[in-house]
């Protein structure tokens, strides 16, 4: 493997993993995997079309008019969206929307405010 990132003290390009650690063999630092890019996959990063992160709470707007599924509703492009809660799925974003009610909708298909 050498993905692994060098030591952060000595700078050394032998360093190894252990148990989520990674270790130095040169001057024996040990660190915290997480502190390394590649310790990315255990969070969920979910952005908006734009490539903005979303978070919980964040307010979007809607960049193309999106029918709702079983209705003949539509929500228009530049709706807000407020409070908007990330789930897993296809459909990444959970949200209220006035009018229409709950629904989910697609990352990419919003934008952060
Ligand atoms: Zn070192």
């Amino acid at each position: 493997m050498t993905s692994l990132p060098p030591c952060p003290k000595c700078n050394s390009e032998y360093t190894y993993e252990d148990g989520g650690h990674l270790i130095c063999p040169e001057c024996a630092h040990e660190w915290s995997a997480g502190e390394s890019a590649d310790a990315q996959d255990d969070v969920r990063v979910i952005k908006d079309s734009v490539g903005n992160l979303l978070q919980d709470g964040d307010t979007v707007t809607v960049i193309k008019d999106l029918k709702v599924k079983g209705s003949s509703l539509v929500v228009k492009v530049g709706t807000k969206v407020k409070n908007i809660r990330l789930v897993d799925g296809d459909h990444d974003i959970d949200c209220k929307i006035d009018g229409i009610g709950a629904m989910k909708l697609k990352s990419e298909f919003v934008r952060k405010v």
